[in-house]
């Protein structure tokens, strides 16, 4: 009898990644990086042997992966996936929709190229210099860097210079906020997550994205205060926006707005 087959949801990617034809050649070489014939066009996926009794297949931003029991042969795991053909080719279409829209956001990392910091636009400045790594300078975000610095070294300065200025801003506006309310976390330390711009356990321990200083203080504070509020509300309910607002009594506007950013398509 033939395996059964299985959906998988379609579950947006945390991170914006590298479309399909960059995969590392080693995949290709190890030999899990498989072509099918798929509606006339040559499609990749990734096969993943499991300990399991169906076909499952699973789309997201790196393409499709089967994963199949071991006893299943190469040609029957083929087979269900030209059975499923017209699911497996519109979510690949949505994941392709979904990447030339974000891809977008990519940013060219080099001299000249613009990031946000407290809402202001800054512009990388390239310039070998002894001193300190990055260093801002009215409009400009100036950099130790030579000329053909490549863009990963740029990234990592850029990022290294937000994530200090995020301790210290962070720490102000949560120091600020906490006196203003009569209220104390525990502890508060900057997270990284793609998921969540803050976060607050019930032992009162706040972790905030350090990416929040890409954003204007009334944001920053908006989140600061939500995290703050979980301090003696940790649900979503009546009394928790009543902490909010004694907290912070302008934040509706701020709220808005980071509800209409998408912490996956940032570009650090
Ligand atoms: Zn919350």
């Amino acid at each position: 009898m033939p395996p059964d087959t299985e959906d998988c949801q379609l579950s947006l990617p945390l991170q914006v990644q590298a479309p399909m034809p960059d995969l590392p050649a080693a995949d290709a070489v190890a030999g899990r990086l498989r072509r099918v014939v798929l509606g006339g066009q040559l499609c990749h996926f990734r096969l993943r042997r499991a300990r399991r009794r169906t076909i499952g297949f699973q789309i997201d931003d790196q393409g499709l992966t089967v994963s199949a029991p071991k006893w299943v042969s190469l040609r029957a795991i083929e087979e269900a996936i030209l059975e499923k053909e017209r699911w497996i080719r519109s979510k690949l279409a949505q994941w392709q929709d979904w990447r030339a829209r974000h891809g977008a956001h990519r940013l060219h990392w080099a001299d000249g190229a613009v990031v946000h910091f407290l809402g202001e636009e800054l512009t990388l400045k390239l310039r070998a210099a002894d001193g300190s790594a990055a260093v801002r300078v009215g409009r400009e975000l100036q950099l130790a860097l030579p000329a053909g610095a490549s863009e990963a070294e740029v990234r990592a300065l850029v990022q290294d210079w937000f994530r200090h200025q995020a301790i210290r801003i962070l720490g102000d506006r949560v120091n600020l906020l906490a006196a203003r309310g009569a209220v104390r976390p525990y502890t508060w330390r900057l997270s990284s997550a793609r998921t969540q711009w803050g976060s607050c356990n019930e032992d009162g321990r706040i972790r905030l994205n350090w990416r929040l200083v890409f954003f204007p203080i009334p944001v920053i504070d908006y989140v600061v205060a939500h995290e703050l509020a979980h301090l003696t509300e940790l649900n979503h309910g009546r009394a928790f926006w009543h902490e909010v607002e004694r907290l912070l009594p302008d934040f509706r506007a701020a709220r808005d707005q980071i509800k209409n950013e998408e912490l996956a398509a940032l570009p650090l």
